[in-house]
């Protein structure tokens, strides 16, 4: 049995074509052992979590809960209450713009983010600056897309209460110098907040290690359920900020008048969460765990330099985004086919990529791009993957050579 066939979607046919998904970074799918454990909650343990006093509600919560320490030990935090359920990346990220931004973020501070952002890790830094009249600063690109470093100093000032920066770009498929930047931002006095989104599936992650103040990132992107999500903080920071929704669980006590918010994490988990998908979030860290990072890393880094070399031999493309450290995405554009055709082309021969600007329009404007083609891996995809994506390559020059020819023809 090989790795492609824990996950059921690669059972059909697309048009009639085998399936190549080179889209993970936009969402992974999902092996069976998660699914089953999605419907197995449904099925079998379905009640609210930490509320009814019943064997159903009872199971439910121990599960979830039993997933809570299974992330606290994916990202070696201190202790599962720093480790927050979420609806993903983008909320784990408003969430600490809201709270912790609204109390210590005031006029005239600075906010740091990168050129390389997604826009989950722009918007909501840039509303909280027009909120407090503060200023969002960027750290500049290099053309390879690594960050220019350079002007660190200049950038990163007494007046930085936070470093909002990502770890694996999801346009580029850098890997940025995080352990250094974080450094950096704390000799400052500045927190650091890590988009992990793209990193959690790729790279074994240690939030003490890196010693980040919070951690984002998003449970489908790495083999689990949609709609759920986690935040890291350090329990520090997360007791002193206030919550970010009011409702039911999050409080101790309400009366009319006033609420005694409850403690660090259900302060910030406010209603019912995405229980199923939680504990399918559970079987996904188990997944990844028992395929190991080392399996993960060596499997995509061969993949990448494979494809990355077949494509610089095409004249046609350009590669966006060279860094020397690099993971799981390539990015590349082609001279007069726009990102658009090329992966609806791809698409009729069953290679699924994306074409579009990344959720990362600021990233694009400084290559001065309106899209590119972007390729991206998961643990499931293998040299067959590239081999079809080559030969739909070959017809999407064909075709369009075949076009421009004839509108020559028609002209002359
Ligand atoms: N940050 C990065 C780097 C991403 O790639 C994504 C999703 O593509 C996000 C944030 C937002 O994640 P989500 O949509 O799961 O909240």
């Amino acid at each position: 049995m090989t790795m492609r066939d824990e996950f059921p979607v690669f059972k059909q046919l697309v048009y009639g074509k085998r399936l190549a998904y080179l889209d993970s970074a936009a969402t992974a799918q999902k092996p069976q052992c998660v699914i089953d454990a999605v419907v197995n909650a449904y099925s079998n343990i379905n009640g609210n979590v930490h509320r009814s006093m019943h064997y159903l509600s009872d199971q439910a919560t121990q599960a979830f809960e039993a997933t809570r320490i299974q992330v606290k030990n994916f990202i070696n935090a201190k202790q599962s209450k720093e480790c927050i359920f979420v609806r993903g990346t983008t909320e784990a990220i408003n969430l600490v713009a809201s709270s912790y931004g609204e109390q210590n973020v005031h006029p005239g501070d600075e906010i740091l983010i990168s050129g390389l952002e997604h826009h989950s890790n722009i918007i909501p830094w840039q509303m909280l600056c027009q909120k407090k009249d503060a200023r969002l600063k960027v750290i500049p690109l290099l053309p390879n897309g690594e960050l220019d470093l350079s002007r660190l100093d200049d950038l990163l000032t007494d007046k930085t209460k936070i470093l909002a920066i990502t770890y694996v770009s999801n346009a580029l498929g850098t890997v940025t110098p995080l352990k250094k930047l974080i450094d950096r931002a704390h000799a400052k006095q500045a927190v650091v907040v890590v988009d992990g989104a793209q990193a959690v599936p790729h790279l074994k992650i240690d939030v003490q290690e890196l010693n980040c103040d919070f951690f984002a990132f998003s449970s489908h992107k790495m083999y689990g359920p949609t709609g759920v999500g986690i935040l890291y903080g350090k329990e520090s920071l997360l007791n002193a900020m206030p919550p970010y929704q009011g409702g039911g669980e999050m409080m101790i006590t309400v009366t009319h008048e006033n609420t005694i918010y409850n403690e660090i994490p259900y302060k910030f988990e406010a209603g019912t969460p995405a229980i199923a998908e939680v504990i399918g979030l559970g079987r996904a860290i188990q997944f990844i765990e028992e395929v190991g990072f080392p399996f993960i890393k060596q499997q995509e880094q061969v993949l990448l330099h494979y494809a990355t070399q077949k494509l610089q031999e095409f004249p046609e493309i350009k590669l966006i985004g060279t860094a020397a450290e690099k993971i799981s995405v390539i990015s590349f554009v082609m001279a007069g086919i726009h990102p658009h055709d090329i992966a609806t082309i791809f698409d009729q021969y069953g290679v699924a990529v994306r074409g579009g600007r990344h959720c990362a329009m600021p990233l694009m404007d400084y290559f001065g791009l309106p899209a590119t083609v972007r390729i991206s891996f998961g643990l499931y995809n293998t040299m067959e993957d590239i081999e079809q994506m080559l030969h739909a390559l070959k017809e999407v020059i064909r075709v369009f050579k075949k076009q421009r020819i004839s509108k020559y023809q028609k002209e002359v």
